[in-house]
Formats: structure tokens, sequence, C-alpha cells
């Protein structure tokens, strides 16, 4: 019944904060149904299953189910090992994929009971994405039940289209791994909408209208006017890194063709329903494609 989701992004996306807004959501609009309803006729839906995965993380704004800091002690396998901060994140995962097939069954078993089970991971992304014990997780989890993958991306920090560009190649990089549906998260639209991105993703030509118009592709643009009436240059269409750029946009052209993406706010829960719904089509894309080429290679 469940669909589980991966909830990933760079350091400081808002994945925590994220994962905390849909507890706060699912708790709120339980609230507001039984306003509606009076309590007798209430139909409760089941609150999400919660699974932190950050060793690290020292304050969390969301209560999890299952939390790797209450089988491992991150600090004591630093000192204990002589591992510097990354180092011991990765050793912590590791030690705890160990006993993933426990975690697994204990999710499993709840999988019926809830909607959705939900996996904040390590703040630093390659941590999980690059690491043998993430694709463990996922692949053990995508095995086990319909899994998705939330990519949070930090919205007023993407405005520049350098940073645009390899935020979304990364994403490829980790749907090419993991080929999982995917679902893109802007986060943070309460500081700056994500309208500018949903518009270089649908039109090519729009993005290319704002590398012409930055002097330099790494300075953000002045979302207001799409980057256009502040023309800092004069149009360097021919530098390398534009004509780089350019290129790679072209082929994250058919990136975008399959991408379900969302606009979101974790501090005002603004988009919530609309991430919900994205989770459907995902889940939807998993029983459909992923599924049978899953059973195909078993
Ligand atoms: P993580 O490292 O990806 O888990 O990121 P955190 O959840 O710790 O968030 C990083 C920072 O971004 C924190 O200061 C959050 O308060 C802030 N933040 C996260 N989501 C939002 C949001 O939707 N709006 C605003 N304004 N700030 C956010």
């Amino acid at each position: 019944r469940a669909t589980s989701i991966i909830v990933i992004g760079m350091a400081g996306s808002g994945k925590s904060t994220f994962t905390s807004c849909l507890q706060n959501y699912h708790a709120d609009q339980q609230k507001g149904e039984s306003a509606k309803e009076g309590d007798a006729s209430t139909t409760t839906e089941p609150a999400p299953y919660f699974v932190n995965l950050d060793p690290a993380v020292t304050q969390l704004n969301y209560s999890p189910n299952v939390d790797i800091r209450d089988t491992i002690d991150y600090q004591r396998l630093m000192e204990e090992y002589n591992l510097g901060p990354n180092g011991g994140i990765l050793t912590a995962l590791n030690l705890f994929t160990t006993k993933f097939d426990q975690v697994l069954g204990i999710l499993e078993r709840r999988s019926n009971d809830v909607d959705h089970i939900i996996l904040d991971t390590p703040g630093q992304i390659e941590i999980f994405t690059w690491s043998a014990s993430g694709s463990i997780i996922t692949d053990a989890l995508a095995t086990a039940m319909p899994t998705v993958v939330a990519y949070i991306i930090d919205t007023p920090r993407t405005l520049a289209p350098a940073t645009f560009m390899s935020n979304m190649l990364y994403a490829c990089s980790i749907m090419y791994k993991t080929k999982l549906p995917f679902i893109i998260v802007f986060n943070k639209t309460d500081v700056q909408d994500h309208q500018f991105a949903m518009e270089w993703m649908d039109d090519f030509e729009k993005f290319q209208h704002a590398l012409k118009e930055t002097r330099n592709p790494t300075e953000p643009i002045d979302p207001k006017h799409g980057g256009a009436s502040v023309r800092r240059g004069d149009g360097d269409e021919g530098t390398y890194m534009n004509s780089l750029m350019n290129s790679m946009a072209l082929i994250l052209d058919e990136f975008y063709k399959n991408l379900r993406s969302v606009g979101v706010s974790s501090t005002t829960q603004a988009g919530m329903a609309d991430f919900f719904d994205a989770v459907k089509e995902a889940r939807k894309e998993y029983v459909d494609d992923y599924r049978p080429e899953l059973d195909r290679i078993v």
C-alpha cells in the first residue's frame, strides 16, 4: 500500500525542514478534517512513517519513527576510529546498512498501514547517492515496495544559470543511477518563486536568453525580469562557458520531458498538495515501468 519517498538534496537545500513539513502538513490536514466533520465521523488518514538516516544531525524538527542515531553513536565512532566528519557519517551509514534487513522488515510491516514512508538522508548528498550503503538501502526499498525519489532544490540559490544547470545535471545523474521515478522539489518558494526554473525547463530559448543576458552565468539573474532587462553584458554567446552550457541545456531537454517538478515552501506548507499529487504519479510510473523491469531481471 505505502509508497516510500527518499528525500535527497544538497546540504542546506532543506531536506530535514521539508521532512518535518510533511509531518506537520499531515497533522494540520487531520485537524482540518476533524474540525469539518466532527470527531465521530472523521476519516483519519494514517500519519506517514519517518526514517532519519542522518547520523550527524543534532536537532530534528520532526519525530522519526526509526532513527539511525538510536543505534549508532556518530561522535564515538569518529573518536574510536579516528575519523573526520564525512568518514564518520559514511561509516555510521555502513554500519546501519548491515542491519537494514531488520529495518526493512519493520517498514514492510508498516507499509500495510500507512500511505507514505519518508526517508531523510544525510546532509552531504554524495554520502548517500554515491556510497555502497546508499545503493543497498535504495535497492532494498525499491525491491520491497513502490519507491520514488524527491530531489530537493534550494530555489533562491539556483538563480544563476550555471548553478541551475549543475543542479539539474546532478539530478539527472542520480535519476540515472537509481532509475527510480523522480520528483524535483523546488523548495523555499516563500523566498523565491520557482516560476523562472519552470520556464527554463519548459522552453530552451528562455534559458538561452537568460544565459545571453548575464555576463557571467555563475551570477544570479534578476528573476523579476527573467534576466532580460538587467543587461549586464553584451551577450557573450561566444564564450566557452556559454557555448558549453547551451549544449548541455539541449541534452537536458530530454531529461526535463520525463520529469515531474513542484514548488514548495517547507516553512509555509505551500505546494504540499501538489507534491503529493506528484508522488501519486511517480508511484504509477514505478508500478507501470520500474516494477515490470525488476521482475524481468529477478
Ligand atoms: P538540509 O541540510 O538539506 O537538511 O537542510 P535544512 O532542513 O537543515 O535547511 C537548511 C536551512 O534552510 C535552514 O536554515 C532552514 O530553516 C532553511 N529552510 C528550509 N526550507 C525552507 C523554506 O521552505 N523556506 C525558507 N525560507 N527556509 C527554509
